[in-house]
């Protein structure tokens, strides 16, 4: 294995490593014919830029960024080689000598930052979402309405074809490598398990024969390609599904992929489909690295490892403990494209950490629209959102930012890092605002990480913080600002309740900041911080925080050996410390607003601990008894200790001229008073969330 990298600042695209603490993160690895300058590897995330060749300009940039970031390797998203293999109608294709020109902007792009760039080949199987899919055998998933047409014999070895098709063309338009996508259920997944796969042909049955179609595309993208390209495999290392493949099982496919050409393997963990959670903020950081580790002691190509990595420490540890050779992060280069760089100069301070959310990443690519991320509103708007230095020191404005909360604190880095005088205020002792609620839930630790990143940012560029500060319209007055930035955030909405100001009755705030609740608990309102405070209320005292490893594992009822098939084992039982209803007044399931990748975590974390969720209820009111309610016209009393409310919010922003009860206030904007922005909560409470008012506050502040 190649030493430490010592990269010099001498030559352009290169940068000086300060500190060597890093050393088997930032090692190179000698491939033979062709080195990765770190064991950084961005692993394959499907923007939607994909799928539209016009997008493809766009697409370059956001790969520019983290080449220029220092990236070992990036992956590009799932490619399809045939249009059986689409994930969506019409999704991207690499088929015809026609793509080349397109797929030449990417690894030009990436060349030119020193990086490199392998295409992710990805056959959807009978998870594309269109009327042409394919599989093993002709089951239908249950993520896709389209029952798939069993491939012929015929129908294997045209995707044989297509699949090496592709990988030709790849290594034409300039790519580095490719990457066959065997893991997380797709079509060659289909094939290896006898979940998907009932055939009685030579690709069914043993799974000699079921590994058989994953052999002969390595062997034939081989024989095109030659010895001197790329071919990672990214393999499935337990399935997480019934039916799914032993262990044994996966080191035999491994073993022969290997001896048919495979360069390197990468690591997926779980199928689609599995109700196991593998990357949500509540899965513990490297929580299936083990896996790996034994992948690596059975075959002798590099492993990458991956899930749930998202600092330079633990992907350092990782490499250390010898779980893997290179590390797999897909979204921590959405948030900081500067991850790798910022590890090299000792800054990882300044890293802006991936809170694991999904709320603008996968949660985008499931609505059909391109991912972005919560914390970097920038990734994949590179060509978009520019943060354009301001032109000397004249053009620089003296903005004050009112609120330390996720907006704030956006608009007020982005205004500062571009040359702007700022000044941030907040009332209370601590920047953040609602995230230092947040980051109280069990399971959203990570939340911290944002409020450690912007606190960085606000060092780095000279912000005057102001904390403790409770701003007036004199306070205002007397800065002589020239714009002002109105991010106060909400108030929580107090419904309209009979008995509502009783002695049992909570805001989530006081909950969260630790007031003493009862054993039985009522909790109205079930949007997000409905659930998060219902399982805030079911953690026992005590109990590490966040949960241990092999306490998460068991709970999920995952196997680690893979002892049966898929490495599941029965669930432990919960034993939930408190009873809660959940309620909402409208008809429906509850938590449907929650993100699609997150919110059935949550549903299924709290129907394992008893939680009541009721739905279509009527509030009608509280007494020392409990709350009383209706539902379907029926009354009833929860006979509850605690009633937490939990109904949403409303904007605060007094502070604004057109908003101000005070006719002092509104006199101050007229004539040449500042201008005046609101962002975040304080412009709309409705549906807001932290994805919005990070957006809102770096545009605000690009534009100023
Ligand atoms: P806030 O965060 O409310 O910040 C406003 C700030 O302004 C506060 O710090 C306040 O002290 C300050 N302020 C107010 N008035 C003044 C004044 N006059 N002078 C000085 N300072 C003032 N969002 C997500 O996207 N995903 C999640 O998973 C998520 N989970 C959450 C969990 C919980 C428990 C909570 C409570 C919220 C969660 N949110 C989540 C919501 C997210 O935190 C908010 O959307 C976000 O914080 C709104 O940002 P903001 O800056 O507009 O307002
Ligand atoms: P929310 O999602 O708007 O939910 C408010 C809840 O209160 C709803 O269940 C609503 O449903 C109920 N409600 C509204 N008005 C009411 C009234 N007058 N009386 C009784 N009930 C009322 O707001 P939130 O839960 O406070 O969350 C705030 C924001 O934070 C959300 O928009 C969300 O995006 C974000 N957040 C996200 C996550 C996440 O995991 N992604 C987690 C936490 C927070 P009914 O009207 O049907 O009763
Ligand atoms: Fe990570 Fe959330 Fe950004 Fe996705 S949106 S990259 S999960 S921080």
């Amino acid at each position: 294995m190649a030493g430490p990298a010592v990269y010099c600042s001498c030559a352009p695209n290169t940068y000086m490593v300060l500190r060597m603490s890093y050393q088997h993160l930032l090692a190179e690895l000698d491939l033979g014919f062709t080195r990765l300058r770190n064991r950084v590897v961005m692993g394959s995330m499907h923007t939607g830029m994909e799928d539209r060749f016009w997008n493809y300009p766009k697409l370059a940039a956001y790969f520019r960024e983290r080449a220029k970031g220092g990236v070992g390797l990036i992956v590009t998203g799932g490619i399809s080689p045939n249009r059986e293999g689409w994930l969506l109608p019409f999704g991207g294709t690499l088929n015809s000598v026609l793509d080349l020109r397109n797929h030449r902007k990417l690894t030009e792009a990436v060349h030119a930052e020193g990086g490199k760039i392998a295409l992710q080949i990805l056959h959807a199987g009978r998870y594309g979402y269109q009327p042409f899919v394919v599989s093993a055998s002709a089951i239908k998933s249950p993520i896709s309405k389209f029952k798939p047409r069993a491939l012929s014999i015929a129908g294997i070895a045209k995707t044989v074809r297509d699949y090496a098709r592709c990988a030709r063309l790849a290594q034409r338009a300039g790519y580095d490598g490719i990457e066959i996508m065997g893991s997380e259920g797709y079509l060659l997944n289909q094939f290896l398990c006898p979940r998907t796969n009932r055939r009685t042909d030579a690709y069914g049955g043993s799974i000699e024969n079921r590994m058989r179609l994953a052999r002969e595309i390595v062997e034939r993208v081989r024989a095109v390609c030659g010895e001197r390209f790329i071919v990672v495999y990214r393999i499935s290392l337990i399935d997480l599904v019934e039916g799914g493949n032993t262990w044994d099982e996966t080191v035999q496919v491994a073993q022969a992929l290997e001896a048919a050409g495979v360069t390197m393997f990468n690591t997926g963990i779980g199928w689609h489909e599995a109700r196991v959670p593998t990357i949500v903020t509540s899965v513990p950081r490297a929580a299936f690295a083990a896996l790996s580790a034994r992948l690596k002691a059975a075959v002798k190509v590099p492993v990458i490892v991956s899930n749930r990595i998202n600092t330079p420490d633990v992907a350092e540890a990782l490499l250390a403990q010898g779980a893997g050779d290179l590390v797999s992060m897909a979204r921590p280069l959405l948030a900081d494209p500067e991850f790798v760089v910022k590890t090299a100069e000792g800054r990882t301070h300044e890293i802006n950490t991936c809170i694991a959310c999904n709320q603008a990443c996968l949660d985008h690519t499931f609505k059909n629209q391109r991912a972005t991320c919560l914390v970097n509103p920038r990734a994949g708007r590179e060509t978009e959102l520019i943060y354009r230095p301001v032109a000397g020191t004249r053009a620089a404005r003296s903005i004050a930012v009112v609120g330390a909360g996720p907006a704030g604190l956006s608009a007020a880095t982005v205004a500062a890092a571009r040359g702007h005088r700022v000044t941030l205020f907040d009332a209370s002792a601590t920047i953040g605002g609602q995230f230092n609620l947040a980051m109280r839930v069990p399971g959203k630790e990570e939340f911290s990480e944002t409020i450690r990143y912007f606190q960085s940012q606000l060092q780095r560029h000279r912000v005057d913080v102001r904390l403790d500060t409770r701003v007036d319209p004199a306070l205002l007055a007397a800065g002589a600002y020239d714009d002002v930035i109105i991010a106060t955030g909400i108030v929580p909405r107090r419904p309209a309740i009979a008995g509502i100001d009783g002695p049992n009755v909570l805001s989530y705030v006081d909950v969260l900041r630790g007031a003493p609740v009862g054993q039985r608990v009522a909790v109205i309102g079930a949007g997000g911080i409905g659930f998060d405070v219902s399982e805030f209320l079911l953690h026992r005292a005590g109990e590490p925080l966040p949960m241990p490893r092999d306490a998460w594992l068991d709970e999920w009822g995952v196997d680690l050996a893979v002892r049966e098939r898929g490495g599941l084992k029965p669930p432990a039982p919960a034993q939930p410390p408190r009873q809660i209803w959940l309620l909402q007044r409208k008809a429906g399931k509850l938590g449907m607003g929650l993100g699609k990748t997150s919110g059935w975590v949550h549903r299924a974390t709290l129907a394992r601990n008893g939680v009541k969720m009721l739905d279509g209820v009527s509030y009608r009111e509280i007494s020392a008894r409990g709350l009383k309610i209706a539902r379907e016209g029926v009354e009833q009393w929860l006979e509850v200790d605690t009633i937490v409310v939990c109904a949403g919010q409303e904007s605060l922003r007094d502070l604004h001229p057109q908003t101000a009860a005070d006719a002092k206030v509104r006199k101050a904007d007229q004539g040449n008073g500042p201008r005046y922005h609101v962002i975040g909560g304080a412009k709309v409470a409705t549906e807001l969330d932290a994805k919005r008012a990070i957006r809102e506050g770096a545009e605000v502040a690009a534009a100023l």
